[in-house]
Order: C-alpha cells, then structure tokens, then sequence
C-alpha cells in the first residue's frame, strides 16, 4: 500500500549519500522527493508543509547533538540515518494515540457507537469489532440500527451468526428507540459491551447528523468510532474533520487498508482532526482486523 511513499523516501535517502552532516541547503533535494510522495499519496497539504517544517529543523539542530553522542566510537551514523530516524520518529508521533484504543465503562455495559458513510466498511467493522473484542474475554453484543441501507440489518445477523455474537434488533422501531432499549437488553443478556451500527448515507447530510447526535446523547456511549474508507484519499480528512466536530468521535477505524490505497489518511487523519486512527481493516473477512500500530506503520511508510 505504501510504495509510493517508500519510493519517496528511498529517493531522499539517495539525495543523501555519502553526506556525514545534514544542513539547511543539503537537505533540500530530500525534502524536496519526500514532499512530492506525500503529495501522490494524498497526504493534506497543511500536513505535508508542517512534517517538513518539523524534519528540517530537528535535522539541521540534530546532527551535532548526534556527532558529539558518538564521537569516539567506532560506529558511523549517516546524514541519511539520521534523516530516517528524524522521519520515523514524526511520522509516528503523527499517527500515535495515548492509552487503550477503547474506553471500558464501569457499572453498566462498555458503550461503542460506530459511524461512517455508506460503503465505510462500518457493519463489516462492527462484527470485525465484536469479534476483536470477544477475544480479549468480553462478551458483546451488536445492535443492528442501520436502517438506511436495506441490506444492513440482515448482514449484521449474518455476520453476528458467523462470530456467534447476539445481534439486537426490533422491526418497526427507528434506529434511536433501537439503541436507547439496548442496554436493557445487553444486561438481560449478560453481555458486557454493546457495539451500535448505526446509519449511514451517501454523503454527510444534516439528518444523519442529526439522528446519530440523538442517538449519542440516548446512549452516551464510552467510544465513538468513525469507520472511513483508506481508498477515498482526501475525502477520508473531510469526513473525519465533520463527523469530529459534529459528534466529538473518540478515534477512527480505517477500512481498506489491504487495497491499493495510497496511505495518506493514514498520516493526516490525526494531524487534522485530533483524532486518531485505532484500529485498521485489512480485508473482507472478519479476522482481516488489527489495532493501528503508529511505530509499524511508520517503518512500513519509510520502506
Ligand atoms: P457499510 O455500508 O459501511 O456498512 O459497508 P459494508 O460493511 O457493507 O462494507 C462495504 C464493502 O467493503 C463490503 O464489500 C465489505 O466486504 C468491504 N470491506 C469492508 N472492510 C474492508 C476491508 O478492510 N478490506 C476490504 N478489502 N474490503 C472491506
């Protein structure tokens, strides 16, 4: 998924061969090839200039630090090692989240709303979730609230009958009074943590807003977790920053991570909306699920 971007960097490790100091001037042609990859990989242009701002000045003021730190052993560190080090280590700070990507609720059943645009990947995510999730001991339970898309209701039981997860709807009830008598049933079950999919649309429009603020404030669920879509590039940014200042979401899923996408939502979705990226799709299948490690994908970026 990232070749465009390990290209990138190759090229700028290139531009630095042979140099044993990094300066303002020298490190111009790298900076120059990181900033054309990150740009085909559809990073956002205000995370590009400020990771390059960022990179340029740590590898300037560092270099002598690095020079006096190893002066007298026999080890060589490169002007292009260094510039590596300086990269991983922004591009993983870029990506990072403190702490446990889920919020575990005491006293009542653990509270996970998932959000997202049609064709996200969201109900898939949500049996993804749910079996994640069972693993680790727990036991959850899936609400089936997707009311918009037909099929979405059905494929969650499906989905839930596959993983052996219960799968909570009632027909003829709107997707809010769905979720509000969640809970009730969650605790009747003796079921732990409650996973909503709720509904998504074509595009964000104020309804859908306004349905899943209302089923927020039903439920006040300890997570939400918006599920975007890696392969939409740019418009993944957009859909993150909106649904953030609208619903306030804890972190995002990104699906798709297994396709030909080229991996710039996953550097900028953080920077840009202040939330970030916990867990990833990485296919179809409901095993195709893993936390969003910051430090893998760093290396994996630099190639
Ligand atoms: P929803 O409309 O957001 O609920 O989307 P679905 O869960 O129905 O998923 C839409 C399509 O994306 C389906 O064909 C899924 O199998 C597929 N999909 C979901 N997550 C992934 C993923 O991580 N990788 C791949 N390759 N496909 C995925």
């Amino acid at each position: 998924m990232f070749d465009t971007l390990a290209r990138g960097f190759r090229q700028a490790r290139n531009r630095l061969a042979g140099l044993t100091e990094l300066s303002e001037s020298n490190i111009e042609p790298a900076l120059r090839e990181v900033r054309l990859s990150l740009l085909e990989a559809d990073v956002e242009i205000g995370v590009v200039k400020a990771f390059l701002s960022r990179v340029k000045q740590k590898a300037v003021g560092r270099t002598l630090e690095a020079k006096v730190k190893h002066e007298g052993e026999t080890m060589q560190v490169s002007a292009s090692d260094h510039f590596v080090k300086i990269c991983h280590d922004e591009l993983e700070a870029m990506m990072s989240h403190e702490g446990e990507p889920i919020v575990w609720a005491s006293g009542r059943p653990t509270g996970l709303m998932m959000v997202g645009l049609q064709g996200s990947g969201k109900t898939t995510t949500c049996a993804k979730l749910a079996r994640h999730i069972a693993k680790q001991g727990k036991k959850p339970m899936l609400v089936a609230a997707d009311m918009q898309r037909p099929a979405a209701v059905e494929q969650l039981k499906v989905l839930g009958n596959q993983i052996k997860i219960p799968v909570f709807n009632i027909s003829g009830k709107s997707p809010v009074e769905i979720c509000a008598a969640a809970e009730a049933e969650a605790k009747k079950l003796g079921r732990d943590v409650i996973i909503y999919d709720t509904a998504g649309r074509l595009a964000i429009d104020e309804k859908l807003m306004q349905e899943l603020a209302e089923i927020k404030s039903r439920v006040a669920p300890e997570n939400i977790f918006l599920v975007v879509d890696a392969m939409i590039g740019q418009d993944s940014v957009k859909t993150a920053r909106s649904f953030h200042e609208r619903l306030g979401i804890s972190g995002v899923v990104l699906t798709k991570l297994d396709g030909d996408a080229r991996g710039g939502a996953a550097i900028s979705i953080k920077e840009v909306t202040g939330a970030p990226v916990l867990f990833s799709g990485v296919g179809e299948t409901t095993d195709k699920f893993e936390e969003f490690r910051a430090d893998g994908m760093a290396s994996r970026i630099l190639g």
